[in-house]
């Protein structure tokens, strides 16, 4: 899955999600990836969030909304990503699941961004004035440049 969140220069945001689901998915599957709150989803007034890996996972909570609703209340979002993704992961591992490889981006309408994952993650951030910077996110949230 390819997420973007796009913030624009009058603070317009928007956010999509284009995946080929899951590899040999069974006809009719439908992922994460066109579920509001799930896969993706976005406020202008406070930011938006995306997530790409195995949506039966990512199905199971409303994080992206949850990463949204938690940077409204004033956190970055890497802490929001914090707050609502890795207490997640520590649910399922709780249930006795084994999380599979998923992975969460947010951008806030300050233009401040992070990501949470549970495998490395590379992603990029561009800007109309700026060159595309190339990230690689690790599982503890840390994005050194690439
Ligand atoms: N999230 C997608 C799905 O489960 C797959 C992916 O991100 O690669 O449909």
């Amino acid at each position: 899955t390819v997420c973007m969140l796009a913030l624009d220069s009058q603070q317009r945001m928007a956010v999509g999600t284009s995946t080929s689901g899951l590899f040999m998915k069974r006809t009719g599957r439908v992922g994460d990836s066109p579920l509001p709150g799930a896969g993706y989803y976005v406020d202008s007034q406070i930011g938006g969030a995306a997530a790409t890996g195995m949506g039966e996972d990512i199905m199971k909570a409303s994080l992206s909304y949850e990463t949204v609703r938690l940077m409204g209340t004033g956190l970055s979002a890497t802490e929001a990503l914090r707050q609502a993704v890795y207490p997640f992961i520590a649910k399922l591992q709780d249930r006795g699941e084994k999380p599979r490889e998923f992975s969460y981006v947010a951008l806030r309408a300050d233009g401040d961004f992070g990501i949470a994952t549970n495998v490395p993650f590379p992603f990029a951030v561009a800007q109309a004035d700026g060159p595309v910077q190339v990230y690689n996110a690790a599982p503890n949230g840390d994005h050194p440049i690439i």
